[in-house]
């Protein structure tokens, strides 16, 4: 519900219609691409009392907040933020959202709530992530941010994994009085937060501030457990925790099987090449300290957002030409348009149809070229996307000295095979009622990306928050 209803407000829909756009402030294309700082610049206050001014306040449920996964109040944002009640409006977005300062940067807008605008029907839609983005940061540079608390229950819930998902599910505990210890494979909290999305669109600072809220809100945290192998989850419940929340992601690269070559030095697997270049080295498992070699030609396969992540971390360590090498054309990308035509500013080539099959060393054994095949599309698979299929003999060499394989994701299974009763599927995926978060083994929940497969961070946040009010009443 909107706790400003759009009917009440007197206001001019059709000029409002009218109001010319001005869109995202990014800085230019041949700065960013030397440095990881943000590339969007953050509203001014006039800029955002502005363009918060271009909503014409659609009637409830206004289409931006029932597309939004975890239904932010966008139009009473609106309306606060064109009235400069800044504060107001962040606590808004705190009501349905454990990170709104984080979903208001690197949620796909353009698929979600600004997709769904009205506005695009004639015009251009109201900028909602950053005015949400301006809102919060206002709020916490003016007022500071905390985590209400509730009067302690007593109880104590583990939760394994620190990403988007056990985030949303620790918040939603502690404003409920529990007591709530976060287990972490990495040294680090954060999850892809810290470990993937690179800093130029979601500075590491950003996080940092937003964890000390958890710090001060008394979540405690271990790092460098990985569950499954250091302990078990029947080993959490016999150390005293009543409830347990897995949110462990979909963290395991795909591989280029049958592929020759892929073992060759200059060439990655993505979440490697992401982290060891956005990573600070004291945030890594000494196994990762090593700094990349990126070389002048760097070539990327995928077709999704991590490609982009990494066609753009590969200008910014260094790399002069940056190719991306997809089998299928643009229009069956998996990854969005907006991290594409950042990239193509900053000088990143696609090449479509283009299916690698060998990884060539040169003289000193790392990594010379890639042999590819032209492909062309054939009948659709089972799930209607055009099968590619090779042109024989259409072989040609993209000359390049460094490689990612940026492929997608699968689940680890390890929670699965170490947790009796806790069923999985689809390679390790865990079965969870996607409401409740219930899993098959009594007191046992999970929800995010290691439920649905690799997803965004909205979905995983919500997916947490859901959980844990579940949590709440099993654990009353
Ligand atoms: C490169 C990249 C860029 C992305 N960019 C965007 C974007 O711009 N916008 C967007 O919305 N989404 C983006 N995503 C997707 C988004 O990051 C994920 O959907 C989201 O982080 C999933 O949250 P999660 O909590 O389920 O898992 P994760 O964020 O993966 O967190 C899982 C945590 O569990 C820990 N863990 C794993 N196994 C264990 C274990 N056995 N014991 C203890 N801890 C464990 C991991 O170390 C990790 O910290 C991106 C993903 C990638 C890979
Ligand atoms: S959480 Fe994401 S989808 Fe929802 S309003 Fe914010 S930016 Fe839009």
């Amino acid at each position: 519900m909107q706790s400003i209803p759009g009917e009440t407000l007197a206001i001019d829909r059709k000029a409002r219609v009218n109001m010319p756009f001005y869109d995202l402030d990014l800085r230019p294309a041949h700065i960013r691409a030397c440095d990881f700082d943000e590339v969007v610049i953050n509203f001014s206050v006039e800029r955002a009392m502005f363009e918060a001014s271009r909503c014409i306040h659609c009637p409830d449920p206004a289409p931006c907040m029932l597309a939004c996964p975890t239904h932010n109040d966008i139009p009473s944002a609106m309306w606060l933020i064109e009235q400069g009640n800044f504060s107001e409006a962040a606590n808004l977005y705190h009501k349905t959202s454990s990170l709104p300062q984080i979903c208001g940067r690197v949620c796909p807008h353009e698929q979600l709530c600004q997709g769904s605008c009205v506005l695009n029907k004639s015009h251009t839609p109201v900028l909602t992530g950053q005015l949400e983005t301006f809102a919060v940061e206002y709020h916490r540079r003016h007022k500071g941010l905390d985590i209400p608390l509730a009067a302690p229950t007593g109880k104590r819930v583990a939760v394994i994994g620190s990403g988007p998902a056990g985030l949303g599910c620790a918040e939603q505990l502690l404003q409920r009085g529990h007591e709530v210890t976060i287990f972490e494979s990495k040294p680090a909290p954060g999850g892809l937060l810290v470990y993937g999305i690179p800093n130029f669109k979601l500075p590491k600072e950003v996080w940092f501030q937003t964890w000390e809220q958890f710090q001060r809100a008394g979540v405690r945290f271990i790092p460098n457990t990985y569950i499954g192998k250091d302990k078990t989850i029947d080993d959490l419940f016999n150390e005293g925790f009543e409830a347990v929340f897995i949110g462990v992601g979909s963290l395991v690269d795909a591989k280029m099987e049958q592929t020759l070559g892929t073992d060759l030095p200059g060439v990655y697997e993505a979440t490697d090449f992401l982290i060891r270049g956005n990573v600070d080295p004291s945030l890594l498992p000494p196994e990762m300290r090593q700094p990349l070699k990126v070389g002048k030609r760097a070539a990327v396969i995928g077709g999704g957002d991590t490609a982009s992540d990494c066609l753009r971390t590969a200008l910014r360590l260094g790399a002069e030409e940056v190719t991306c090498l997809y089998r299928r054309t643009e229009t069956e990308m998996p990854g969005g348009y907006k991290d594409r035509s950042m990239a193509r500013e900053e000088r990143a080539k696609y090449r479509f149809l283009t299916q690698p099959i060998q990884f060539i060393a040169g003289e000193d054994g790392n990594l010379a070229a890639v042999e590819c095949i032209e492909m062309t599309l054939g009948e659709p698979d089972a799930k209607g996307r055009r099968k590619p299929v090779p042109v024989e003999g259409s072989n040609f060499i993209v000359e390049c000295e460094t490689a990612v394989l940026a492929l997608g994701y699968w689940p680890d299974p390890i929670i699965g095979e170490t947790t009796p009763d806790l069923a999985t599927h689809d390679w390790g995926l865990i079965t969870a009622c996607g409401t409740t978060g219930a899993t098959s083994r009594k007191g046992v929940f999970s929800g995010g990306d290691c439920v649905t497969g690799p997803d965004l961070v909205v979905t995983a946040m919500v997916a947490g928050r859901k959980a844990a009010w579940t949590i709440d009443e099993y654990l009353r």
